[in-house]
This record gives structure tokens, C-alpha cells and sequence, in this order.
């Protein structure tokens, strides 16, 4: 029943984007909906401020009868930022809730940086954007934020264990803004952007990974990102492809991100005496068709792939978005992918699958964190995000 709903408010509130305020009975017209329906969701919308009823203008009224009411997105409620603060960079997208960014800008954080410094560089640059395009903060409404590594659960409160400095830094940030803060992991919030703007908006089921120094990414099913129940769903990058490999940080040996993140590839690259001077590089050159910086590459796209077919079978995706740095190689990275789950998940599925470039470069985490605060705000509280 939910869902239905959400799918109601979602199709009222897209006709008001593109069309501007219309009538009850317009809306009645545009979206299909039965009078009742669409009466009770204008009366929740307008409730929660996110909508607002106008008087007719007598004078413009040309038409016989009582001129109706019309109802419109209200343009001074509803500011969301998001907020992606990864390892190295902080980009925050101030947007409305009819989803116009009115900003966005991003700046460097150090590697060594700490939770405290962390939270406030991200609210100078927040502050400072705000700043510069005379953004109104008092009709801020909610914000996302986007973490690197594990953030969240949704056992409830003894299995919902953030990291602690996930913690501290929403809290600071729901401290300095007074609004309700949505935290996730910032792979999994740019699946979430794509999901709903981007790549796999077309498809309730998709696969996304982020293919950076980080190999990250999400997974949309039924049209709702996963979390799962320790705040790790999506976590492609630590699945074991080499069992007695090198160890990795989660604890595990020859996670697939080991093998394949931009780092490695220039090092084994050097191994073969080709220097790479950065994962920029790689890329060009990848493309380029130099040949031991593409083998190299084809043959990590080919691993990833190789674990994308487990996920493809068990999940039946309608498409699989491969974003972050490496996606700029294109059908390097690409072929290779498709080539694998062809080989491995094929037999069980109808017809090929969609592997595409992701939509969304650098912006897709904050552009997922406006995503999630939208969610929240306009939509429904999806009940698997913690508010700090
Ligand atoms: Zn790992």
C-alpha cells in the first residue's frame, strides 16, 4: 500500500515540476488518479509544507464558472543538501525539494584529517557555498551525508553500529543545521542517485559499483536501496577472489578491490616496466590501446565481472552501472565486464544484460545524499536509514 502511495506522490509531484501549478483537476487529468486519492496526498503534501495551495487570479480568469484553486511546488520550503565527505574530497549539492541544485561545490580534504576536522570542513564549505549564492538556510529541511566504509544497520539499536567517527560527524553536522541528518555510505548513496536520476532510473533492480581506489557500490531492489542488516550491502570490492591472497583491512585476503583499484593496476604496470604516472593516466591510456596498460585493465574488468555474475544470477538486474574513475575507460572496462557475466551468468538468463557507463561522475554521492534527504522529506521515512 506504501509503496502504491509513494509511487502516487511521486507521479503528482513530477507532473507540478514540469507543468508549474495546476488545478485539482488538471492534476485529476494529468496523473489518473481517483479524486479521492489525489485530494487526501494534496492534503499531506500541503500539511508538510511541501506544496502550496493558491487563491484564482479573478483577472486572468477568462473561462465561465468559479476559477479553481491551484496547487504548486511551495518555491521558499524545501532547501536539501547532500553531502558526499570522502576519503580525500568533500562535495556538498544544495538542492530544492522540486530537485533544482542551486549549488554545488567540492574541496580537498587531508587523508590524515580526523572526524572533528572532517565535520568542520565540510560545514565551511557549506556555509561558504551558501554564502555565495544568497542560498536561505531557515528553509532547510533535511540533509544527506555520505561516508566512506561501513554506516549503519538496521537490526535495530544493538545492531545498528555506525562507525564512531560516522557518528561524530553527523551529529556535529545535525548540531550546527538543526535538521534531521540521513547518513549512509557514499557508494552506496551515488547506486542511489543513479537509481533515481541517473543510469538505472528505467529499472527497479540494478547493480552499481563504484570503481575508484575504493571499489564500492550498491545495490537497488524493488526500486529501494539495499542496506542490509550491518550497513553493508553493496561491499563488492571486499569479496574474496584469491583466498590466500594479500590480507586486506576488513580483514579478509585478496578482496577484489586489491586486485583492481586504480593503485594496483599502475604497480603491475611498473612491474612490466610501463609507468603509469596516476589513475588519470591509466585511464587515457587504457583507452588509448596501449597495450600492457589495456591488458591490464581488461583483465581487472574481467575479474570484476567475474564477481558481478554471482550477483547478476542472484539478482536478476534489469542493468549493471559501472561508475568511478575507471568507468572512463568506457568499452575497455566495459566489454570485459559484459564478456564475464555473459560467460558465467548467461545460461540462466533470458536475454543479455545492460552494462553500462554510470551517469553521474564525482557528484554522484551528494547527488545520492540529496536522493536519500528526499526521501525522507517528501516521499516516506524509509524506515532502514538512522537519522542521527
Ligand atoms: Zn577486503
Amino acid at each position: 500500500m506504501q509503496r502504491v502511495r509513494l509511487a502516487h506522490t511521486e507521479a503528482l509531484l513530477a507532473q507540478l515540476r514540469s507543468a508549474g501549478p495546476l488545478s485539482r483537476a488538471e492534476l485529476i487529468r494529468l496523473t489518473g488518479l481517483s479524486r479521492t486519492t489525489l485530494f487526501d496526498i494534496i492534503g499531506d503534501l500541503i500539511a508538510r509544507g511541501v506544496v502550496v495551495e493558491r487563491e484564482p487570479q479573478l483577472s486572468g480568469h477568462r473561462g465561465r464558472g468559479r476559477p479553481s484553486t491551484t496547487v504548486s511546488l511551495n518555491p521558499s520550503a524545501g532547501r536539501i543538501i547532500g553531502i558526499d565527505l570522502g576519503r580525500a574530497t568533500i562535495t556538498v549539492i544544495v538542492a530544492t525539494l522540486s530537485h533544482d541544485i542551486l549549488a554545488r561545490g567540492s574541496r580537498a580534504v587531508a587523508l590524515t584529517a580526523g572526524p572533528v576536522r572532517r565535520a568542520n570542513a565540510t560545514i565551511k564549505l557549506i556555509d561558504d557555498l551558501v554564502h555565495g549564492h544568497g542560498i536561505d538556510l531557515r528553509a532547510l529541511e533535511a540533509i544527506g551525508l555520505g561516508l566512506p566504509g561501513l554506516v549503519g544497520g538496521r537490526g535495530g539499536p544493538a545492531d545498528d553500529r555506525p562507525s564512531v567517527a560516522a557518528k561524530q560527524i553527523s551529529k556535529r553536522i545535525k548540531e550546527r543545521y538543526g535538521v534531521a541528518v540521513v547518513t549512509d555510505n557514499n557508494s552506496r548513496l551515488a547506486a542511489l542517485a543513479e537509481g533515481t536520476w541517473g543510469a538505472t532510473r528505467d529499472v527497479r533492480d540494478a547493480i552499481y559499483v563504484r570503481w575508484n581506489d575504493g571499489v564500492g557500490g550498491g545495490l537497488i531492489v524493488d526500486g529501494r536501496l539495499a542496506r542490509g542488516s550491518h550497513g553493508a550491502a553493496g561491499e563488492i570490492g571486499h569479496v574474496s577472489v584469491e583466498p590466500d591472497g594479500a590480507p586486506c583491512p576488513c580483514g579478509g585476503r585478496g578482496c577484489l578491490e586489491l586486485l583492481i583499484r586504480p593503485s594496483a593496476l599502475i604497480e603491475r604496470c611498473a612491474r612490466r616496466g610501463v609507468t603509469v604516472a596516476d589513475p588519470a593516466d591509466l585511464v587515457a591510456r587504457a583507452r588509448a590501446g596501449e597495450p600492457t596498460v589495456e591488458s591490464e585493465v581488461r583483465h581487472a574488468a574481467t575479474l570484476l565481472g567475474r564477481v558481478l555474475s554471482g550477483m547478476v544470477v542472484q539478482l536478476d538486474p534489469g542493468k549493471v552501472a559501472i561508475g568511478g574513475i575507471l568507468a572512463q575507460a568506457g568499452e575497455t572496462v566495459l566489454g570485459p565486464v559484459r564478456t564475464a557475466i555473459g560467460q558465467l551468468a548467461i545460461p540462466r538468463h533470458p536475454r543479455p544484460l545492460d552494462v553500462v557507463t554510470a551517469q553521474f561522475g564525482d557528484d554522484g554521492g551528494a547527488l545520492g545524499a540529496v536522493a536519500a534527504a528526499l526521501r525522507l522529506k517528501v516521499s516516506e521515512p524509509l524506515p532502514a536509514l538512522p537519522t542521527a
